[in-house]
């Protein structure tokens, strides 16, 4: 099948290609990502392929759908830049990799917990510059502390799984489906209410919907525990970032790690080394010392892109061969 692949990375254009040697596809890498203006690019592609800062809004998929696209393959789980409802109407399948490694994504989250509540990021640029002082480095065991999973899916029951067995933290969890063998194994689940009150660290594990979108807003933030660690590793908008920045400045927030910004379409995956950077919000996160950012990486193991690849081809090898799509998102779950 002929595939339009938006936002091309090195990275993509590896793994597809080596993924392809067994499905035989036609790829055509393009590096812009697809939003209205270059929809055209994707003129008489049956397939387009996109990642998770691509547009594929109402306007976007009808131009797709009168050139001749029949197939959204997202490359990646979460799925709330499509609209369904209009991709449904239009007769455009839209399919997903659901589950590629959530150990990359789980792992990924506990770095990032380690780093900002060990001060790793602090620590290295200061030995880079011969300051071997260890003063403001202090940092908590996470041993013995509370914490709390919002989402407790793929990624966030490997987590909770992690901080209970592996760091003997005491586990909360939330979630609109119990999980019975963490549940098993000591983790707790309680309203997201609760959680927010008790627990030391959260960390954000559910897809971004109506539901959970600012699920920590200035609200939460006033109700949480005072020095409450933030991560989140799931999508950026589960987060409202000034009343986050309103929290760290009254040092009711302990610490942010963040691998998702809610703006980040206008950041991420991009080299913007020689830009001025326009999103105050984003520029003054970073000026925090107790706020540590990375690009939205936490899928990118090698044994993830090798899954997310195989994953992508072999459901529009299943499009294209008419066989039931078992990564099809059901509109049903469409925002
Ligand atoms: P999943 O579908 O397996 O799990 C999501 C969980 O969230 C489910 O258990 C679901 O019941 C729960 N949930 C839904 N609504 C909820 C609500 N209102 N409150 C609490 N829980 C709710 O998904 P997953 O594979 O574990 O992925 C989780 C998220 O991680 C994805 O939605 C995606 O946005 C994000 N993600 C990020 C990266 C990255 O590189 N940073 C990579 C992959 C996935």
């Amino acid at each position: 099948m002929r595939i339009a692949i938006f936002g091309t990375k090195d990275y993509d254009r590896q793994f597809l290609s080596g993924a392809n040697v067994v499905h035989g596809h036609e790829l055509h890498f393009l590096e812009p990502r697809l939003d209205e203006s270059t929809a055209p690019l994707a003129q008489g592609f049956p397939a387009v392929c996109i990642f998770v800062n691509d547009r594929a809004d109402a306007a976007v998929l009808e131009r797709l759908a009168a050139q001749g696209t029949r197939l959204v393959a997202l490359r990646c789980a979460g799925y709330n830049n499509v609209d369904l409802r209009t991709a449904a109407r239009l007769g455009v399948a839209v399919v997903r990799v659901p589950a590629y490694s959530p150990h990359a994504v789980a792992e990924f989250t506990i770095a990032l917990l380690l780093a900002l509540d060990r001060k790793v990021h602090r620590a290295w640029a200061r030995v880079r510059e011969n300051n071997f002082s260890l003063d403001g480095l202090i940092g908590r065991n996470l041993h013995g502390r509370t914490a709390g999973v919002i989402g407790t899916g793929r990624i966030g029951a490997l987590v909770a799984r992690t901080l209970q067995l592996g760091f003997g933290c005491q586990v909360l969890a939330s979630d609109v489906v119990e999980d019975p063998e963490l549940a098993a194994m000591g983790v707790s689940y309680v309203p997201p209410a609760e959680l927010l009150e008790r627990a030391e660290i959260v960390s954000l594990h559910c897809p971004l919907t109506p539901q959970t979108r600012h699920i920590i807003d200035a609200d939460a933030i006033a109700k949480a525990r005072e020095g409450l660690v933030i991560v989140n590793t799931s999508r950026g908008a589960l987060i409202d970032t000034r009343a986050l920045i309103a929290g760290l400045k009254a040092r009711r927030i302990g610490g942010v790690a963040l691998d998702v910004y809610e703006q980040e379409a206008d950041l991420f995956f991009e080299d913007l080394s020689n830009e001025i950077i326009e999103d105050d919000d984003f520029q003054r996160l970073l000026t925090f010392p107790n706020v540590l950012v990375t690009g939205h990486q936490a899928f990118l193991t090698q044994e993830a892109l090798e899954g997310i690849a195989e994953t992508t081809l072999a459901n529009i090898s299943d499009f294209e061969a008419g066989r039931p799509l078992a990564n099809s998102i059901d509109p049903a779950l469409a925002r």
